[in-house]
């Protein structure tokens, strides 16, 4: 097996930079150790594509026995087109109209509803022929960012659950069978009590409803960005929920599967997003790394203050100095504050880690600098290309342009 370094510098070479990078390896590694972690309990996995979304990932994700979780009516079609059975999707949306959640149940797929107005709409048109999942809102403030949390007194998402008693109500009066509770607290989650504690409060809900076939804690695990930076210590946590599970279920009186989504945990660390320097410019203050990419390629350390180790592979063993990594695009545009990394010179290859989980899905074409390449490293170490760059014809495919001739201009 090729060493992860030399297969970036050969895609690099053979496709051109940006480029994102994704080792297939990773994800199945990922993948396995949440089986493993849970394996005390009946529990399912559905991948959140809204992460990463090229058909290839999920067909790789796929063969791995996961569901899907969708967070849009197009995300459902990317999952069917994939290969994945309606009932292994479950379509998570918000802020969404009852027209897109018809259409979701026309495909077939799990329902997962997050708003009482809907919930009661849609238990007025179908009565008990469709079982749908609630979604929960715990009021639990976790998560690495205020804009990733979405548990807390404020969040938009899902139903309070300080109106489980109006929940209730609604669930009586239309005849609605409920199959499932959910609850999603917000991403980065490196403290397994957190769960436990959602967990608590899915339980306690749960003697509300007496139908229900699983209970969905969502997801949020945390991955390393910083070397030494913790991972969600998902064994543990498994061997806690199979533990809590087991006691509940004899009081709950039916067996009761475990659901989860993770999006980030699956597929962050096995991305690289791969840029070449530009230019290499010293002002008064700092010396700037420019690369061939910006925030309309990666938006994490603009958007979230993320932090994304990079490493030099033109120059690794470089002697380190202290670099600010920028982008091309015409703003604000850093990668990195005052990075020490291997001397950098121009032209030389970089490697942005950790950029699998909404690196290319939040990209766009700012500034009119198309979208880059995605290729898949497979787990017989072959490059495969996933996804064309984008072309400057791409840039003007869908516009109309109703000005036909060029207008001369005033004299
Ligand atoms: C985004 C999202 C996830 C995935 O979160 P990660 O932090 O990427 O694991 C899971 N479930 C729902 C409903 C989401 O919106």
């Amino acid at each position: 097996m090729p060493n992860i370094n030399n297969s970036l510098r050969a895609a690099a070479d053979q496709f051109g930079t940006p480029l994102y990078v994704y080792d297939a390896t990773i994800i199945t590694r990922q993948y396995n150790k949440l089986k493993s972690a849970f394996s005390g309990h009946k529990t399912r996995f559905f991948y959140a594509c809204k992460a990463l979304s090229n058909v290839a990932i999920l067909r790789h994700i796929h063969g791995l026995g996961s569901g899907l979780d969708c967070v849009s009516i197009n995300e459902v079609r990317l999952g069917l087109h994939a290969g994945f059975l309606p009932e292994n999707i479950l379509f998570t949306p918000n802020s969404v109209t009852f027209e897109e959640l018809v259409e979701a149940k026309e495909l077939g797929v799990n329902l997962n509803i997050d708003n009482i107005s809907l919930l009661e709409r849609f238990g007025a048109t179908f009565g008990g022929s469709y079982p749908v999942c609630v979604r929960l809102n715990p009021h639990i403030e976790a998560g690495g960012n205020y804009k990733i949390q979405t548990g807390h007194i404020d969040s938009k998402f899902g139903i309070s659950i300080h109106q489980l008693r109006h929940l209730e109500r609604v669930v009586k009066g239309t005849g609605l069978h409920v199959k499932g509770l959910h609850m999603h607290t917000g991403s980065e989650i490196k403290d397994v009590g957190v769960f436990l504690r959602s967990l608590e409060i899915l339980f306690d809900a749960a003697g509300r409803f007496p139908e229900l076939d699983f209970l969905d804690l969502g997801s949020g695990f945390k991955v390393p960005y910083k070397p030494g930076d913790p991972e969600t210590d998902v064994a543990t946590l498994g061997q806690q929920v199979a533990q809590a599970f087991q006691t509940f279920e004899k009081e709950y009186g039916r067996p009761l599967e475990c659901w989860f989504e993770p999006g980030k945990y699956l597929v962050s660390e096995s991305g690289y997003l791969l840029v070449n320097v530009a230019v290499v410019k010293q002002t008064t203050a700092t010396v700037f790394a420019g690369v061939n990419s910006g925030f309309n390629h990666l938006i994490r350390p603009m958007f979230y203050d993320s932090y994304h180790h990079i490493s030099n592979l033109t120059n690794p063993k470089g002697s380190e100095r202290l670099y600010t990594v920028v982008g091309n695009i015409c703003e604000t545009d850093t990668f990195a504050w005052d990075r020490l990394l291997p001397e950098i010179h121009e032209n030389d290859l970089l490697a942005f880690h950790n950029a699998g989980a909404y690196g290319f899905e939040m990209s766009s074409s700012f500034n009119s600098r198309t979208r880059p390449a995605e290729v898949l490293l497979q787990e017989d170490g072959e490059l495969r290309l996933i996804r064309k760059r984008q072309t400057f014809e791409d840039l003007l495919a869908g516009q109309v342009d109703v000005v036909a001739e060029v207008p001369a201009q005033p004299a």
